[in-house]
């Protein structure tokens, strides 16, 4: 199995109260698939996504990727699989105001594969046109494109995607999903999603929901939709 998520615990101290937030969680996710992750707001889908890409460490558990545990990882040595392997995209942008699309792009071009063209990136999300255009000029599903432009630039094996529609109006987010649609198919990047918006979980072949710290559901998708033909 390509990430195998095994008895996943992570807890949070606020203060002098300590809450749970996964209090087990195991999980497979084969290569090449797309992934949804459902829950309810403040269950955890946003820990799970953070501890599975690298960025905050769980108390105990595995998450192994591709046979890697990443749990128990030197930071330096997590730094650079996080860097080799994952792309991220989040609800925010987070594009660089004072750079342009392009030089966006770039920015993480120069962390990874440099056999990829930046122009043929942009293209692929449907913005090498606006390549010189800056981030205030673009409205919120452009930005977004030129977000993943920026997260597929080092080709990574493993998109996570937080909440990747969730400040996008009803087209613009159709765009986007069909733009990982894309990504999906032609390069294989297995990709993680979490989200609040159901829909979502009909164009990906495997759903699984948290629920009071642990997988409540996990279920495999056989009428997979295309990103087209979601509704919501
Ligand atoms: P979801 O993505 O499902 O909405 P989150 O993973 O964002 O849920 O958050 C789950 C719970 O963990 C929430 O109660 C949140 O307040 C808490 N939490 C998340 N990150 C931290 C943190 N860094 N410090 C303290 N509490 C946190």
């Amino acid at each position: 199995m390509f990430i195998e998520v095994k008895n996943l615990k992570k807890a949070y101290k606020n203060g002098k109260v300590q809450s749970e937030i996964l209090k087990g969680v195991s999980f497979d996710v084969k290569a090449g698939e797309i992934l949804t992750i459902l829950g309810p707001s403040g269950s955890g889908k946003s820990t799970l996504l953070n501890l599975m890409g690298g960025l905050d460490t769980a108390d105990s558990g595995s998450i192994k990727i591709d046979g890697t545990d990443i749990v128990g990882m030197s930071e330096k040595d997590l730094s650079k699989f996080r860097r080799n392997t994952f792309g991220f995209i989040y609800q925010f942008y987070n594009l660089v105001s004072d750079l342009n699309v392009y030089e966006n792009v770039e920015v993480c071009h120069w962390l990874g594969d440099k056999s990829i063209k930046i122009d043929d990136i942009l293209d692929r999300v449907g913005m090498a046109e606006h390549k010189k255009k800056f981030p205030d000029e673009l409205s919120g599903g452009m930005q977004q494109r030129v977000s993943i432009a920026r997260a597929i630039a080092k080709n990574p094996k493993i998109l996570f995607c937080d909440e990747p529609t969730g400040a996008l109006d009803y087209k613009s987010a159709h765009d986007v999903l069909e733009v990982i649609e894309d990504i999906h198919k032609k390069s294989n990047t297995t990709i993680i999603i979490v989200t609040h918006n159901i829909a979502i979980a009909d164009m990906s072949d495997h759903i699984i929901e948290i629920r009071d710290g642990v997988v409540a559901l996990d279920q495999h998708n056989d009428k997979v939709l295309s990103a087209s033909e979601v509704e919501w």
